[in-house]
């Protein structure tokens, strides 16, 4: 079993609409825009980054905004709803809030005894703010302040026709069992970075989902270093996954593989973090572009549509 991984790293989702989606996270969720760049692979997109001051691992949601894309199908296959850390006592004041705005898809439940306040985002994407002791400290401005801030992730669900197999995979990963309810199986690392829970739901009738505007792309895990990453990178090898070779995303190393599935999975790095090109106090501000597409400035400066800070 694998010591190396400490919980999530980043979620990265889909979205239609670069404006809305950077206007939902900062000024309803209250997050920082912690960088402004392009998907690496496809520069004329946005890479849009939310977190916390620092864009601590374990608090990153990041988006490709693909003007106009069509609305994924919601099913196994992927991760469903994504869940972030609030302080405990504030469901209320985020119940309030989201409704100000107008968000859809308001609910209340409790899992595994936490009280979560559930809600969609611009493309339907499915979130939650989960009530937990946690002590990171959340990013605070545009009305929400420090007794109802976003400590980073919760966790995410997974969503699959069964657990056995990925249930395996996690373990193997470094999660262990903690508990199940109803056809929820609730996964943790012990000792991990406080995003370090990942739920499977398990849906033996529903049909797979079809990516789109709202899905998840893929959750990245987070090791501390390089070295850590190759040690994963060997182990997985060994038990027979496909893992891409080390990639650079400037801010982290990459390595990514498909669990069985059919969810992306990658593991990420902490360093060097986002402060390698430019200072926390200005993080996000100015469009950042890999050293490989900055050539591309002028033309990828006047087709990316401008965002409100
Ligand atoms: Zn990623």
């Amino acid at each position: 079993m694998l010591k190396q991984i400490k919980g999530l790293h980043h979620v990265t989702s889909l979205a239609s609409d670069a404006r809305e989606n950077n206007a939902f996270f900062t000024n309803v969720l209250g997050l920082r825009r912690i960088k402004k760049t392009v998907n690496f692979d496809a520069p004329d997109v946005y890479h849009l980054y939310y977190g916390d001051e620092a864009g601590t691992p374990g608090t990153v949601m990041t988006y490709f905004p693909f003007p106009n894309a069509a609305r994924g199908a919601k099913g196994i296959g992927e991760v469903g709803r994504t869940a972030f850390s609030i302080p405990v006592g504030s469901s209320q004041a985020w119940i309030d809030r989201l409704t100000t705005f107008e968000v859809k898809g308001i609910l209340q439940d409790v899992r595994f005894g936490e009280k979560r306040v559930l809600f969609d985002g611009p493309d339907g994407d499915q979130f939650a703010l989960v009530e937990s002791d946690d002590d990171r400290t959340p990013w605070t401005g545009n009305g929400v302040g420090e007794a109802m801030g976003i400590h980073g992730f919760h966790s995410a669900d997974m969503r699959l026709k069964d657990a056995g197999v990925s249930g395996e995979l996690l373990q193997f990963m470094g999660y262990e069992k903690l508990d199940q309810q109803d056809n929820i199986t609730r996964f943790i690392v012990p000792g991990g970075n406080d995003a370090n829970t990942i739920d499977i739901e398990e849906l033996p009738s529903a049909g797979h989902a079809a990516q789109g505007a709202g899905s998840v792309h893929h959750i990245a895990f987070a090791v501390e270093n390089r070295a850590r990453q190759l040690e994963v990178r060997e182990a997985l090898l060994d038990t027979g996954y496909q893992v891409t070779p080390v990639i650079d995303r400037d801010y982290f190393y990459a390595i990514y593989f498909r669990t069985p599935g059919g969810v992306l999975f990658e593991v990420a790095t902490n360093e060097p973090g986002f402060d390698r090109d430019e200072d926390t106090a200005h993080l996000g501000e100015a469009l950042k572009l890999p050293s490989r597409h900055e050539h591309l400035r002028g033309h990828l400066e006047s087709r990316l549509q401008p965002l409100d800070s």
